[in-house]
């Protein structure tokens, strides 16, 4: 047998799969000219094409109902667009014109699209959206069947340069055993459902098109290799061996520690009372490490009372009495815009007004929320309640933030503590001035990835660069940490890179002081700690110094902590 071949990608979702190659090709889009529609016939094409435009969206809202949580969602977005106003106006307009109805759907498509491009953030990420939209309702409009995944009864690991949402949500795990793609980034909906549906994801793996059809492979979505002429034996002991790994995270109950006993700090990221409400039912969190507060008010279109905000925050205090629950302030801009503060039409939004810089255009905003926050704490009293500003950059804004919360703390009868996030190279190349005016920080590492890296974390073709992995936010990060235990304030980290099982144990290693993610993240996180002492943790964080990439990085910890 030939040696075995491998190539690599970004990981996403852990878990080794072995299964033949199945591939998942956009369909060819017909000719961009077609002859001129007499006019006698056009009121009946757009009425064709709008009848088309309805099947699709009736169809993809079908298959929501079959399904749950954000592939459910996901599927009803995507619905939408195909029935979306201004897109079907467009259509029908150049169908008036006299193009015939597929060329006015490409030809409206790419204007969308351009358009959603020029807007950046979520909407860019919105673009396969549309075209899936687009080539579904052609295939309507050519009388044949929508394009996706082939029905197969075999299991298959499924290859594709994007895969729409649509065809991702409704994958059968029963026989679809691993996601590659070649474009799409970790926060994209291939990652997205691919974490609900728990099967092994690799993304960014760009010569994953080497591979055919039917080619037996090998997915680690640990490591991020795909491995081809692997002899079937070897291949069948590693998914064996992964089977392992996955049993000891069902019967993962908490409270996070190291084998050696020592105990970590899990919290739950969560945006709102009912689901601070459920992350304390599901029960394997100690408190909360990040409430996105923002999330709660996307579609207001105006500011929220202080009442009706404390109502809401204070539910989230109460479901988690006894405990710590970290409240971060309003968030709003770039990817989270927030009609009441945000500033439409920026040219750069995620280096424009977002996070504590919404304060400069709207003073209340931050203060109504500081004032809804502490009369939260209130009727919370056996609550921790700790609070954070997003986006600080420079000490003078962590001291100014620090003095709004002791104004509070003053005036409410309250015990709020101050905090900020460290999600700007700036505030971590900065950072033991910093401290020293706030009771602690949480490192953000998604936007702290995202500047250090100058790579928006929406972009499908810069998963390599977004990746937390990177030598150069980490280098930041352990310097922020190094900080935190000079001057005993603690440091927490509440991006995604909390949430993948092996950085989490660089980051313990490092010596953070506590981990938030998504409460589904947790089991995984705790399981793999348990199996690792803080020696080899500590390790991990020191082979790390050095590493040339994200990839390089994830060796050198993998064999730093034993893991094969
Ligand atoms: C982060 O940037 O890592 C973070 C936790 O904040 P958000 O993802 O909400 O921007
Ligand atoms: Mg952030």
């Amino acid at each position: 047998m030939a040696d075995p071949i491998t190539i690599y990608g970004t990981p996403v979702v852990q878990g080794v799969a072995y299964a033949p190659a199945l591939w998942v090709r956009r369909p060819e889009l017909p000719p961009e000219s077609a002859p001129a529609l007499p006019e006698d016939v056009r009121e009946a094409e757009v009425s064709r094409f709008l009848d088309c435009a309805n099947a699709v969206a009736d169809s993809l809202m079908n298959r929501a109902s079959k399904t749950t949580g954000q592939a459910a969602d996901v599927l009803i977005v995507t619905s939408s667009l195909a029935t979306d106003r201004a897109w079907t106006k467009d259509v029908s307009k150049r169908i008036r014109d006299g193009i015939p109805a597929i060329q006015a759907v490409m030809k409206a498509t790419e204007r969308f699209v351009v358009m959603f491009e020029t807007a950046g953030g979520v909407m860019a990420e919105r673009t396969t959206d549309l075209r899936d939209v687009r080539d579904r309702v052609i295939a309507h409009l050519q009388g044949v069947p929508e394009p996706g995944i082939p029905d197969c009864d075999c299991p298959f690991v499924l290859l594709a340069d994007d895969l729409s949402p649509a065809d991702t949500a409704s994958l059968d795990t029963n026989v679809c055993v691993a996601i590659v793609t070649q474009l799409g980034g970790p926060t994209s909906h291939t990652s997205i459902i691919s974490r609900q549906l728990a099967i092994p994801c690799i993304v960014a793996a760009r010569q994953v098109d080497q591979i055919a059809s039917e080619v037996p492979v090998l997915v680690d979505g640990g490591t991020g290799a795909i491995t081809t002429g692997i002899d079937e034996a070897v291949a069948l002991e590693k998914v064996r061996a992964d089977a392992a790994r996955l049993e000891l995270i069902r019967s993962w109950t908490g409270p996070a520690q190291t084998s050696d006993g020592v105990h970590v700090q899990l919290l739950a990221n969560v945006q709102d009372g009912p689901s601070a409400t459920s992350a304390h039912e599901s029960g394997f969190a100690e408190g909360v490490g990040l409430m996105r507060t923002e999330l709660a008010f996307l579609d207001h279109p105006t500011e929220p009372s202080v009442e009706e905000q404390a109502r809401s925050y204070s539910q989230a205090l109460l479901a988690w009495s006894g405990s710590k629950v970290v409240v971060r302030t309003l968030d709003a801009g770039s990817d989270k815009p927030v009609a009441y503060a945000t500033l439409r039409d920026e040219p750069n939004p995620a280096l424009g007004v977002r996070g504590i810089r919404i304060n400069g255009i709207h003073p209340n905003v931050l203060a109504n929320q500081l004032d809804a926050i502490a009369v939260a704490a209130m009727t919370a009293p056996d609550t921790d309640v700790w609070v954070m500003a997003p986006m600080i950059a420079t000490a003078a804004e962590a001291r100014w933030f620090a003095g709004l919360i002791n104004e509070r703390n003053d005036v409410f009868g309250v015990s709020l503590k101050a905090g900020v996030m460290v999600e700007v190279p700036a505030t971590a190349i900065l950072i033991d001035q910093i401290m020293e005016y706030v009771d602690f920080v949480s490192i953000g590492t998604n936007d702290l990835t995202q500047y250090t890296m100058a790579a928006d974390r929406l972009s499908a073709n810069l998963a390599e660069y977004s990746d937390p992995w990177q030598p150069a936010p980490l280098a930041l990060i352990r310097k922020v940490v190094k900080a935190g235990l000079r001057l005993g304030k603690p440091v927490g980290v509440c991006g995604e890179a909390a949430a993948d099982p092996l950085l989490a144990c660089v980051l313990v290693g490092m010596g953070v002081t506590s981990l938030s993610m998504a409460s589904s993240a947790i089991s995984g996180v705790g399981a793999q700690l348990g199996q690792v002492s803080l020696e080899q943790c500590r390790a991990a964080a020191d082979a790390l110094v050095g590493a040339f990439d994200g990839g390089d990085g994830r060796y050198r910890a993998r064999q730093a902590l034993g893991i094969e």
